[in-house]
């Protein structure tokens, strides 16, 4: 039970669940285990002033004004049984015999069509991969306000209002993207989880490693104009890549037992890396193998439940069926992948004289003092310069659990040499120093030979190698320049992590100025081209890299921008222009680092006064660019004045906006938790630990030594609470010792590398760097 704010401003009661994975035993008496079935013929009793929805149509016959009967439905699981009590309205539409709804708060049906109409186009993509029709009479989505995630009850999913509702003046690309996205992954479980569940929680990957992956495939199939994988390589592969480095790492298969152990599965591992390691046997295997093979495992499945070996034995089928050859076992290709932890590196070292090169592997962590002796199937293929054709993705060799190959390529000595196209396998590739120059160069000569999504990973791949002691810091510095030619969105979204780090752990070094110069050489030509205004027509994903750009100018201090975003933001201030919606939130964020209490205002009340989820987060975030110290204590206390607007998850993000992304906000977070901790713990939902978690947050952003002694003075005032986990400061301090770690082994590195491009790169920066890119390329290397 929960209630809703409606357009009068009044409080609506509405009931929906939520029962995934161990609360439908909340609700009715049953074996709450996914691997058994029944059928469910629920009844609902209501005020006949609320309409009632669960997961099958209403059985009209046995209903009367105010008991509600549903059909009964299949033999499903427990934990995707649900329904609805509330005043919700709909719409509908119909796409091949399969009715539609999306079902949300009265005065909010206008935004429904977006995800209508993508429900139904992802829905009927889905059902034709994999060639079997949605099982049930019809399906509904509904937007549920306050809800954070979504969830895949069989007919009828839920989803948090901003990933539901779209409202065509106002709401922005992301917007859009993320509702179709996340519709992906949700009417992908119908299939994968629903029609087919897992026999236990050990397998949740099984799932939702699936969901996520169609989350993308599908909604690529849908919109294939977009390109989104750019998104999936930097949201989910990246991410995961990242976060599986730990120093044990673990399995995508992972025996639970417990509420609590079930519940601390739903990680990236269960999605980002389930879903990349899925993606990369979907190219490695082929999409005919893979799409046969999900076709022949739901099938075998089907109303029943499975384990990853089922999975594994329906693409053995399929591999044989397609007459495609396979080096070794599946289920022993995979099994190592699923059944320990983490990823390897591969290590490329070429021989120049006869064309050859060998691939070793090796676990990866991100402390490069950690080793293992694990091994992987693994497989690979590779571009070069002469024949940089990275379109066919399937596996050309392998290394089956041994820990090196040799492969005679046949390369001229003075071409590069790239492995894994289109960045589907899930490792990293550290190569020789005379092939990262190569591929150096060839970046800055000719950039667009090389895929996008293989640019994105050489920067990827090259900063965490060079924090970690494995390459040089000079390759990954004299790569990035050649971004000056770069316009797609995953090489940029991966530089803005680059740069975005290095400001943070920067940004008192006395020569910082040095770093926002090279910067600056890099992003100020792309920012000429990208502009300030949106271009009506232009590719949806210029939209999202403009706001990047726009970001990196500004950090850079590029002048031009710095008006620029002053001269919009002061016109829509004074009613004159509004700014675009797709750059409203960036430019609100920059404007907002030095604004008026009258500008900060403005952006305030826009928050307390919109009902669009999607928006408040906007304006959420915005608020948290705030430097002025009072401007920041008004909006921190916002969080804690529980007669305010606020809903009650958007309180636990207001903190987070702020010190993630300024010192100033770091310092004013870690004041106004000393004055007001009790209250924050206070604003717990359910069993979360808000205060916890900031201080957490907090530790790291840490960069020196009196935010270090101001935030270990917090955590001893509040450590003994019961608002905080009894390992907060051990968890704290090794965080603020990891920042102190890279500052130690990188700052001197990579300054000197910088003061170098000053001294040097002056003349330079006085060039027209729009010019030709041959004239670029004498430039950039005389300097480095
Ligand atoms: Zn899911």
């Amino acid at each position: 039970m929960t209630t809703y704010t409606d357009v009068n401003g009044s409080e609506r009661p509405l009931a929906a669940t939520q029962f995934e994975s161990t609360n439908a035993r909340h609700a009715f008496p049953c074996y709450d285990d996914p691997g058994k079935r029944a059928t469910f013929k629920v009844t609902i009793n209501h005020s006949p002033t609320y309409t009632a929805i669960s997961n099958m149509p209403v059985y009209e016959t046995e209903s009367t004004s105010g008991k509600t009967v549903f059909e009964t439905t299949v033999n499903m699981p427990t934990y995707i049984v649900a329904f609805i009590v509330s005043d919700f309205k709909y719409s509908e539409g119909e796409l091949n015999g399969l009715k539609q709804r999306v079902y949300s708060r009265p005065g909010s049906v206008d935004e429904q069509e977006w995800g209508l109409l993508s429900g139904m186009l992802i829905t009927q993509r889905l059902a034709e991969y994999f060639e079997i029709d949605f099982m049930l009479p019809k399906l509904d989505q509904a937007a549920i306000p306050n809800k954070g995630g979504a969830m895949e009850n069989y007919g009828l999913a839920t989803y948090g209002e901003q990933y539901m509702l779209y409202n065509r003046d106002l709401s922005t690309v992301n917007t859009q993207t993320a509702i179709a996205n996340i519709i992906g992954h949700e009417i992908g479980h119908q299939w994968f989880g629903d029609y087919v569940t897992i026999q236990w929680w050990t397998y949740l990957w099984l799932k939702e490693g699936f969901a996520q992956l169609f989350s993308y495939k599908a909604t690529d199939d849908a919109f294939p104009e977009w390109g989104i994988w750019q998104q999936f390589q930097t949201d989910e592969y990246q991410a995961a890549l990242t976060s599986d480095a730990s120093d044990k790492p673990r399995p995508m298969t992972h025996y639970v037992q417990t509420a609590a152990e079930i519940s601390s599965l739903y990680d990236d591992v269960s999605y980002a890396k389930a879903g990349s390691v899925l993606h990369m046997w979907n190219h490695a295997l082929t999409d005919a193998v893979f799409k046969r093979g999900l076709h022949n495992y739901l099938d075998a499945n089907k109303f029943t439940s499975a384990v990853e070996d089922d999975l594994f034995n329906a693409l053995q089928i399929a591999a044989k069926e397609e007459n495609h050859p396979i080096p070794a076992r599946i289920e022993d290709m995979l099994r190592s992948w699923t059944q320990q932890g983490g990823y390897p590196v591969l290590t490329v070292s070429r021989n120049y004289d006869d064309g050859s090169f060998t691939v070793a592997q090796q676990s990866f962590h991100n402390n490069e003092n950690t080793k293992s002796d694990k091994l992987w199937y693994i497989p690979i293929n590779y571009a070069s310069q002469s024949n940089a054709d990275f379109r066919n993705t399937a596996a050309s060799e392998f290394l089956l659990n041994v820990s090196s190959i040799k492969v005679d390529a046949k390369l001229s000595k003075d071409d590069w040499l790239i492995l894994n196209k289109q960045s589907t396998g899930f490792y990293r590739i550290n190569y020789d120093d005379k092939n990262w120059k190569l591929i150096v160069e060839g970046l800055h000569d000719k950039p667009y030979k090389v895929h996008p999504l293989n640019r994105a990973q050489l920067m990827h791949d090259a900063y965490r190698f060079s924090i970690s002691n494995r390459l040089q810091h000079s390759t990954l510095l004299e790569m990035l320049p050649y971004l000056v030619e770069e316009d797609q969105y995953a090489p940029w979204a991966t530089a803005k992590g680059i740069f975005d780090t290095f400001h943070r752990f920067l940004i008192y070094h006395s020569n910082y100025e040095y770093f926002q110069r090279y910067l600056a050489y890099i992003v100020e030509p792309v920012y000429e081209k990208f502009g300030v205004h949106e271009d009506s027509g232009e590719q949806h994903y210029h939209k999202f890299t403009r706001n990047i750009i726009i970001h990196l100018a500004w950090m850079a201090d590029v002048k031009t921008c710095q008006q620029e975003v002053r001269k919009k933001f002061e016109a829509e201030l004074n009613n004159v222009v509004a700014i675009e919606p797709n750059l409203r939130s960036q430019f609100y964020c920059l404007a907002l680092k030095d604004a008026t209490s009258t500008e900060f205002n403005y952006v305030f009340d826009k928050l307390m006064n919109t009902n669009d989820q999607a928006l408040r987060n906007s304006f959420i975030s915005s608020l948290g660019c705030a430097e002025n110290p009072e401007q920041l204590n008004k909006f921190f206390s916002s969080s804690i004045d529980t007669g305010n607007k606020l809903r009650s998850p958007e309180r636990l993000t207001i903190l987070s906006a702020a010190y993630s992304r300024s010192q100033a906000g770091l310092y004013a977070a870690i004041e106004f938790l000393n004055n007001n901790w009790q209250a924050y713990g206070e604003l717990a939902i359910g069993s979360n630990k808000p205060l916890d978690a900031a201080i957490r947050g907090m530790s790291s952003y840490v960069v020196k030594s009196d935010q270090e002694t101001k935030l270990l003075e917090l955590v001893d005032k509040v450590k003994e609470s019961a608002y905080v986990n009894s390992d907060l400061e051990t968890v704290v301090k090794s965080r603020i010792q990891d920042n102190y770690n890279w500052l130690k082994a990188n700052r001197d590195p990579i300054m000197s590398w910088m003061l170098n491009f000053r001294n040097s790169g002056s003349a330079s920066l006085t060039l027209s760097l729009v010019s030709l890119t041959s004239a670029l390329v004498i430039v950039v290397f005389r300097l480095f």
